[in-house]
């Protein structure tokens, strides 16, 4: 599966009533909801002796996806292109792959 192919039967469960606005909202919402699922899993792992929850934390993952996809859609952007756009910026910062000294030195607007 591509990752516009699986943008357009995600977004086939966005609903519908939703105006534009409220797609952006929801899904930068929704993009921090589902991180704070991942991390409460990986918190009891850390701290508090349980197992860690793989399969759990797969499924958080993949809700993430879905809101982050929500977000491209909002914006008028595919998945693609906002994946290709991370690539693109990380490759610029880190032309020879990641080095401490590139992060430590990243120029104003390096976000
Ligand atoms: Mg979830």
């Amino acid at each position: 599966m591509q990752v516009n192919e699986y943008q357009t039967k995600a977004m086939k469960t966005l609903n519908p009533s939703l105006d534009k606005k409220d797609v952006l909202i929801n899904s930068v919402m929704g993009l921090c909801g589902e991180s704070g699922e991942a991390i409460d899993i990986v918190k009891k792992w850390l701290a508090q002796g349980h197992e860690l929850d793989r399969e759990h934390l797969a499924k958080e993952l993949g809700d993430i996806a879905w809101y982050l996809a929500e977000a491209a859609t909002a914006l008028d952007l595919s998945l693609e292109e906002i994946l290709q756009a991370n690539l693109d910026k990380l490759q610029k910062r880190y032309p020879q792959g990641f080095a401490a000294e590139r992060s430590l030195s990243r120029s104003h607007g390096d976000e």
